[in-house]
C-alpha cells in the first residue's frame, strides 16, 4: 500500500520528543512549532516558445533566534508548502547542532527543471529571487544549493540580487562559484562532513572503516561526492541507487568513472555500465547485505515498508529526512545505528558559513583553513551529540535535536519574546 508521509508532521514528532525529554514546558518551544514566516510566491517565466508558464515558488523562515536565517532553494516537481517548512525546521536545528550562528530556512520551485532548457531556468530563477527579495540578504537570510539547484543557479541568483540592489553582493548566497566568491571546499563539504562523522562514529564503537560495504541512494552533490570521499578512506562502494535506476556491484563500483560519467551525462547513471556490475530493483536496493546505508536523495526514502528489510547497520542520513518516524522506531528497535541528518550533512552549511564569513571579510582562505576549521566542527558537534546520547540513553537523532532544541530555547530565554 502506498503512504503519504508528511515531512512536517515527522519533523513535529520528533521537536515534541526532544522537548519531553529535556524537561522543556510548553512556553519555552510552542512557537518553534511553526515558522516565523512563510511566503508563497508566483513565479511567471516567458518559454523559448513565447507560452508564459506560471511556477509556484516558496521561501519559509523558520527561526532567526541564533542569527540570519540560512538554507537552500530546491527546484522539484514535488516541492510544497509542508516540504519547505520542514526543510526550513530541520535548518534549524542543523545550524545550532554544529553550533554556528544560523537560523533555518529553506526555498523551492515547484517544477521539473530538467524539462526547462538553461534560458527558461535563468529567467525563473532571477524572477524567483526578485519576487522574494524582501526577505533575502546577507544579514537577513542566506539561500543556497539543494536539490537540483547547484553552483551556477546559486550564481543567477547573486546576479539577480546584485542588480536589484544595484551594487554586488556576494555574501547574498553561498554555494556559489568561485570565480564570484565561492569558497573552496564548499562543493565537497556535505559529503566531507558526512564522512567525517561516520569515522567518528566508528571511532566511539571501536571499528575499522576501510573494507566495509556501503549502499549510497542519490549520486548528486551529497550522493556523488560523498561516495567519493568514502571511497577515498577506504569504504566499498557496492550500490548506487538514483532516480534513475539502480547499480550493484558485490566487488565494488569504479566511484570515479562512474562519477565521471554522471557528469558527462545529464547527472544520471541511466546508461552506466561496468564489469560485475547488474542492475536491481529498489526493493532489492533497500534490502542489501551492506554494513552501511547512505540515503542522499530525498525525504521519506527509508520507511515502513521498506524499513523492516535493512539489513544494514548504519545508517548515515545525506539527505534531509529520509527516514519516517515509522521507520525510526522499527529500525531503533532492530538496533540499527542511524547518524541522523542535522549532524551527518550540516557539512555543508558549515562550510556556506565560512563562505559568508570570507564574502564578509572580503578575503578568501586556503582549502586546508577550510577543512581543518571544518573538521573541527563536526568533530566537536558529534563528540556532544555522542555525550547526550550516551548519558541519557536515547538514539543519536534524540540527542541531536536535544543538544540543538536546547541551544535554541536557551537563546529564545535570552532574547525574550518581542516585545
Ligand atoms: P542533487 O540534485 O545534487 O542530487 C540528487 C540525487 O538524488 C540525484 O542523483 C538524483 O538522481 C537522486 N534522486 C532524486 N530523487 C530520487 C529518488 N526518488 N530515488 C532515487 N534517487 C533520487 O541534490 P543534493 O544537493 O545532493 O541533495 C540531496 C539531499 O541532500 C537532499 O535531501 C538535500 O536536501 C540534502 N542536502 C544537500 C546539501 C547540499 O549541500 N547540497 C546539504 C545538506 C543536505
Amino acid at each position: 500500500m502506498a503512504h503519504t508521509y508528511n515531512p512536517y508532521e515527522n519533523m513535529l514528532a520528533v521537536l515534541e520528543e526532544a522537548a519531553g525529554k529535556l524537561g522543556l514546558c510548553r512556553n519555552d518551544y510552542v512557537a518553534l512549532r511553526t515558522a516565523e514566516r512563510e511566503m508563497i510566491v508566483s513565479v511567471p517565466v516567458v518559454m523559448d516558445d513565447g507560452r508564459t508558464e506560471v511556477f509556484q515558488g516558496y521561501r519559509v523562515q523558520h527561526c532567526s533566534t541564533r542569527g540570519p536565517y540560512k538554507g537552500g532553494v530546491r527546484f522539484h516537481p514535488d516541492a510544497d508548502l509542508d516540504e519547505v517548512k520542514a526543510l526550513a525546521a530541520w535548518m534549524t536545528w542543523k545550524c545550532a547542532v554544529v553550533n554556528i550562528p544560523y537560523g533555518g530556512a529553506k526555498g523551492g520551485i515547484r517544477v521539473d527543471p530538467s524539462k526547462l532548457s538553461i534560458n527558461e531556468l535563468t529567467r525563473m530563477t532571477k524572477r524567483y529571487v526578485a519576487q522574494i527579495l524582501p526577505l533575502i540578504g546577507p544579514e537577513q537570510d542566506i539561500p543556497a544549493p539543494d536539490l537540483n539547484t547547484d553552483g551556477q543557479v546559486m550564481a543567477w541568483m547573486m546576479d539577480a540580487y546584485s542588480m536589484l540592489k544595484g551594487y554586488s553582493v556576494p555574501a547574498v548566497v553561498t554555494g556559489k562559484p568561485l570565480e564570484i566568491g565561492g569558497s573552496l571546499g564548499r562543493m565537497e563539504a556535505t559529503g566531507r562532513g558526512a564522512t567525517m562523522t561516520l569515522l567518528s562514529y566508528l571511532d566511539k564503537v571501536g571499528k575499522k572503516g576501510p573494507g566495509m560495504t556501503v549502499a549510497v541512494q542519490g549520486f548528486g552533490n551529497v550522493g556523488g561526492t560523498g561516495a567519493k570521499l568514502l571511497a577515498e578512506a577506504g569504504f566499498k562502494v557496492v550500490a548506487i541507487n538514483d532516480v534513475d535506476g539502480t547499480l550493484y556491484n558485490p566487488g565494488g563500483i569504479d566511484v570515479h568513472r562512474a562519477l565521471d560519467f554522471a557528469h558527462t551525462h545529464g547527472k544520471t547513471l541511466k546508461n552506466y555500465e561496468e564489469p560485475g556490475a547488474k542492475r536491481i530493483s529498489a526493493k532489492e536496493f533497500w534490502a542489501l547485505p551492506v554494513d552501511i546505508l547512505f540515503p542522499a536523495a530525498m525525504e521519506n526514502q527509508i520507511n515502513e515498508d521498506n524499513a523492516p528489510a535493512i539489513k544494514a547497520g548504519i545508517i548515515l542520513e545525506g539527505a534531509n529526512g529520509p527516514t519516517t518516524v515509522e521507520a525510526d522506531a522499527i529500525l531503533n528497535a532492530k538496533g540499527v545505528a542511524i547518524i541522523p541528518d542535522i549532524l551527518a550533512n550540516a557539512g555543508g552549511v558549515v562550510v556556506s558559513y565560512f563562505e559568508w564569513v570570507q564574502n564578509l571579510e572580503a578575503f578568501t582562505w586556503e582549502e586546508d583553513e577550510v577543512n581543518h576549521k571544518l573538521a573541527q566542527i563536526m568533530e566537536k558537534a558529534f563528540a556532544e551529540v555522542w555525550r547526550v546520547s550516551t548519558e541519557k540513553k536515547v538514539p543519536l537523532r534524540m540527542a541531536a535535536y536535544m543538544v540543538a532544541l536546547d541551544r535554541v530555547v536557551k537563546a529564545r530565554k535570552l532574547r525574550g519574546i518581542f516585545p
